[in-house]
C-alpha cells in the first residue's frame, strides 16, 4: 500500500483548456481563462474585484503594498500559520506581532487582539485554519474601532463561510491559494480579493509592474506608463486555463472532500470519547470546505510514533506548523505579544491525515491502521 498524504485532483479538462490557450496563441496573463476565473471568484465570494496571482504569498505581498506598510508598522496575526502570512509584511519592513490561537479551532484568539494593539498597529491578519472561519464579526469590529485594516489569509478557505458569508470577503482584502496542496489548484497559484473598492485601481497597477496597462486596455487612458511601485504578480494563461477546469469542478471537489472528512470524523468519535485523540471542532457559525482532517494526539512523542507507524503501513501523514515566533526568521523579524501556550502545545500534537479526492477507495485502510496504532499507545 502507498497512500500519499496529498494527491492533486484533476477534473480531466485541464489539458484541453491549456491546448485551447495554445491554439489561440494567447499565453500572457489576463486572457479569456483568467477572466473566467476572475468572474467565478467574484460571483462565489461577492468580492468587488478578484485578481489571479502567482500564489497566495504574492497576494499577501500585494496586500502589504496596498496598505503602504513601512518600517516599524505592526501587523497582528497568529504564530500558528504558514511563513508567508508573516513574510509578506516583513518584506515591507513591518513587524508581525503574534497572539495565541483558540484551542478549539486553532484560529487567532479574537479576545487577545485588542491588548496587542499599539500606536504602530496597522492591520490584523486572521488566518482561517483548515478552512474554518475565524470569529470575523468580532475581528472586523475591533479593526473598525481602532482604525485597522483586515487582511484575510484565506489560503485554505475557498468556498468556506462564516455566518453564511464567504471567507475572504470580510476584510478590505482577502488572499487565496491554489497551491497543489489546497482544494482547488493550479500547481502554484493564488488570488487577491479586493472587497474595498478604494483599492481596486491601485491593485491592478501594482500587479502589472506599476503600470496602468489594465486601464489602457480598457480604453480608459490613452498611454500606458509607469505610475507606481509594483511587480509582476499575474500568472500566464496556461495556469489560468488549468485553474478554470478546477473551478468548474469546485462544488463537486468540495462535496467529495466533505464526505471524506465526515467519514474520518465519525470513525474517530469513539476514540475522542475515550480521551485518546481530539477531533477538529467546527463552530456552528462556520461552514467549512474540508480542506484538512487532523487529529490532536496526547503529546509530541506519541505523534512522532504515530507518523512512523503509519509510514510503515504506507500511509503519508504530516504535521505543521513550527510556530513562527519559535523559528529563526520569527526571532529576527517579529515579536510575540505575551505567552502563546496553545500555539506551542497544539503545534506539537497535531497530525494531518491523507485528504484528497479519490481517497474514497482507501480511507478504510487509513482509518483501520490509525485506529489500531492509536489503540496501542
Ligand atoms: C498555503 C498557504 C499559504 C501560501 O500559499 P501559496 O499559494 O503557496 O503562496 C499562506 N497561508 C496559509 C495559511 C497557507 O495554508
Amino acid at each position: 500500500m502507498n497512500i500519499p498524504f496529498n494527491k492533486p485532483y484533476m477534473s480531466g479538462k485541464e489539458l484541453s483548456y491549456i491546448a485551447e490557450s495554445h491554439l489561440n496563441g494567447r499565453l500572457a496573463g489576463d486572457g479569456p481563462f483568467t477572466k473566467n476565473c476572475h468572474a467565478w471568484l467574484e460571483a462565489e465570494t461577492g468580492a468587488h474585484k478578484a485578481l489571479l496571482t502567482h500564489s497566495c504569498t504574492a497576494a499577501l505581498e500585494m496586500a502589504a503594498l496596498l496598505l503602504d506598510l513601512g518600517p516599524g508598522d505592526e501587523v497582528i496575526m497568529p504564530s500558528y500559520t504558514f511563513v508567508s502570512t508573516a513574510n509578506a509584511f516583513v518584506l515591507r519592513g513591518a513587524i508581525p506581532v503574534f497572539v495565541d490561537i483558540r484551542p478549539d479551532t486553532l484560529n487567532i484568539d479574537e479576545n487577545l487582539i485588542e491588548a496587542a494593539i499599539t500606536s504602530k498597529t496597522k492591520a490584523v491578519v486572521p488566518v482561517h485554519y483548515a478552512g474554518v472561519g475565524c470569529e470575523m464579526d468580532q475581528i472586523v469590529d475591533i479593526a473598525r474601532r481602532h482604525g485597522l485594516m483586515v487582511i484575510e489569509d484565506a489560503a485554505q478557505a475557498i468556498l468556506s463561510k462564516y455566518r453564511g458569508k464567504p471567507l475572504g470577503s470580510f476584510g478590505q482584502l482577502g488572499c487565496l491559494s491554489f497551491h497543489e496542496t489546497k482544494n482547488i489548484i493550479s500547481g502554484e497559484g493564488g488570488a487577491l480579493l479586493i472587497n474595498d473598492s478604494a483599492f481596486a485601481l491601485r491593485s491592478e497597477i501594482i500587479r502589472e509592474k506599476g503600470t496602468n496597462r489594465s486601464q489602457f486596455f480598457r480604453g480608459q487612458v490613452d498611454k500606458y506608463t509607469w505610475c507606481d511601485i509594483g511587480s509582476s504578480y499575474l500568472p500566464g494563461e496556461l495556469t489560468a486555463a488549468f485553474l478554470w477546469a478546477q473551478m468548474e469542478a469546485a462544488d463537486m471537489i468540495t462535496r467529495r472532500r466533505l464526505d471524506l472528512w465526515n467519514c474520518y470524523h465519525k470513525a474517530f468519535e469513539q476514540m475522542e470519547k475515550s480521551g485518546v485523540v481530539r477531533r477538529p471542532i467546527v463552530p456552528t457559525d462556520c461552514t467549512h470546505n474540508a480542506h484538512m482532517y487532523y487529529l490532536l494526539l496526547p503529546d509530541l512523542t506519541t505523534r512522532t510514533y504515530f507518523i512512523e507507524r503509519m509510514k510503515k503501513k504506507g500511509i503519508g501523514t504530516v504535521f505543521h506548523y513550527v510556530p513562527l515566533h519559535r523559528s529563526t526568521g520569527g526571532e529576527r523579524f517579529s515579536r510575540a505579544h505575551g505567552e502563546l501556550p496553545y500555539t506551542e502545545n497544539l503545534s506539537d500534537r497535531l497530525v494531518r491525515l491523507p485528504m484528497w479526492v479519490g481517497l474514497e477507495d482507501e480511507i478504510d485502510y487509513v482509518i483501520e491502521n490509525a485506529t489500531s496504532i492509536l489503540n496501542d499507545i
